[in-house]
């Protein structure tokens, strides 16, 4: 068995590389490296086509938090798919699953965020959100209203809108950007980067301030919404200054601007809340954007979830005629949304939330360990979202050269052990099924550690300075 699939694996592995177009991607290096093919998948374990073994420290992309291999979530799925595969969600049909996890949803999110849009991704759900904001106030006779303010390093997605309302450089780089005028920035609320003397509690200031100040400038009139991660993540696992959610929320409200808290990334368990918003943040957001852990990524499933003030206008009937125009072929899939509510179903029974919350400070502890190894800048993050930055000079905290490719050097590392973490430029990101247990932990940190220490030692040997 292992033999065939060994010879199997060559030909998977150049049916990808001729046909299989990845997101992404370097193709400098994947045109000659080709793919890391997986073929099994059990807990917290990835199994590649040589039969290795990988403690899989990136959880998917954010999104396995029940963990792999579940044969509860393959048998939920295959009896919505036998007793009925699919049928429209538009206008006046549903299935079981689709009402069902709503009422859940609603249960689950804090405040009158009370009803669920469906998606298939967290770049839709983001999108959706975006055309509802517009369409609520055309409703209101407020056709001005507009304008999106997001944030330097928040990522929002990979559609057109969601890439353009993105805010990490990086991934605009040789691509255009839509909705010139509409999609404003603020500063990202990056601590370890904040001004040169500033305290946290001044840069929270210097924060809220420009915030205002942005709004002001564009009139309030003109401004619709404000999107931010509670924690940004793809951007480089930003916490915020104490306190600065509330406060951004509180110069929304003043302004007449909505507040959309992107949860694609902090929902279902990862900061140890079902939602992060309110029981981390303690703040109540207008919109609530969710995918990933929603359905730890059995099947593809995002929600848009909204207030009861703002259902109440979007639904209000129009002219004879019209109606509520958005919506997707697979928006309330029946399948997905049966895997939705089973995944919740296993958080809720294995009380996942409440063991992130217990282990979360022993694994936040752990990586904190590995704050004096050469090389590690900073290391931040919360619970089983967290970070490490490389840098190549601690104290002015200056980056190494881009052509090193340092994250991806220890991820490579890390990967020669038997441990998956994920490279973005300089950092290195852990965000591994909320299943772990102490001793995975142990292990995830103890690797990372290790091939850290390895890549500064090679560097050393190439004469590359690390102060
Ligand atoms: N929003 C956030 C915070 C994300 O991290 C992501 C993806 O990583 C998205 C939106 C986009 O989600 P998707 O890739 O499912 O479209």
């Amino acid at each position: 068995m292992t033999a065939r699939l060994n010879d199997d694996v060559d030909t998977i592995r150049q049916q990808d590389l001729r046909h299989h177009f990845h997101p992404f991607t370097d193709f400098s290096t994947f045109k000659e490296a080709g793919s890391m093919v997986f073929t099994g998948a059990e807990g917290a374990h990835l199994t590649d086509g040589e039969g290795r073994r990988y403690l899989d420290g990136i959880g998917g992309l954010w999104c396995v938090n029940i963990g792999y291999g579940r044969d509860e979530m393959a048998e939920a799925m295959a009896a919505q798919a036998r007793r009925m595969v699919y049928y429209s969600s538009f206008g006046h049909h549903t299935s079981v699953p689709a009402a069902q996890l709503a009422a859940k949803l609603a249960e689950l999110a804090p405040g009158t965020l009370n009803h669920v849009f469906y998606g298939s991704g967290g770049s839709m759900a983001n999108d959706t959100a975006v055309r509802m904001i517009h369409f609520y106030f055309n409703r209101l006779g407020r056709p001005a209203k507009k304008k999106i303010i997001t944030r330097h390093d928040g990522y929002h997605g990979s559609t057109y809108l969601t890439m353009s309302m993105t805010g990490v450089a990086f991934d605009h780089i040789g691509f255009d950007l839509v909705a010139e005028g509409l999609i404003h920035r603020v500063s990202s609320p990056n601590t370890y980067r904040r001004p040169e003397g500033m305290t946290e509690a001044e840069f929270l200031e210097a924060l809220v301030d420009e915030f205002r100040g942005k709004i002001e400038e564009l009139g309030p009139e003109n401004v619709a919404a404000f999107f931010a991660e509670p924690i940004q993540g793809a951007g480089g696992v930003i916490v915020p200054p104490p306190g600065y959610h509330g406060r951004m929320a509180a110069v929304c409200r003043d302004h007449g601007v909505l507040y959309v808290a992107d949860e694609v990334v902090t929902a279902f368990g990862r900061l140890g809340h079902f939602f992060a918003s309110e029981s981390v943040f303690g703040m109540v957001p207008d919109m609530i954007t969710t995918a990933k852990g929603l359905s730890s990524a059995y099947a593809p499933l995002a929600a848009t979830i909204l207030t009861d003030e703002i259902y109440d206008v979007l639904s209000e009937p129009q002219a004879e005629g019209a109606m509520f125009t958005h919506g997707f072929t697979y928006s309330g899939h029946p399948v997905c949304c049966a895997a939705g509510l089973k995944n919740i179903e296993i958080m809720e029974r294995e009380d996942l939330c409440g063991h992130v919350r217990d282990l979360g400070p022993y694994f936040e502890t752990r990586l904190a360990g590995l704050a004096d190894l050469p090389l590690v800048g900073d290391v931040r993050g919360s619970h089983f979202m967290l970070c490490v930055e490389n840098v190549a000079n601690k104290q002015t905290k200056a980056l190494l050269d881009p052509g090193l490719a340092i994250g991806r050097r220890i991820a490579a590392e890390c990967q020669a052990r038997g441990v998956l973490v994920r490279p973005i430029a300089h950092l290195n990101v852990l965000s591994p099924p909320l299943t772990l247990t102490r001793p995975q932990v142990d292990e995830l940190v103890d690797v990372l550690g290790a091939s850290i220490r390895a890549v500064a030692d090679g560097l050393a040997r190439e004469g590359v300075r690390l102060n």
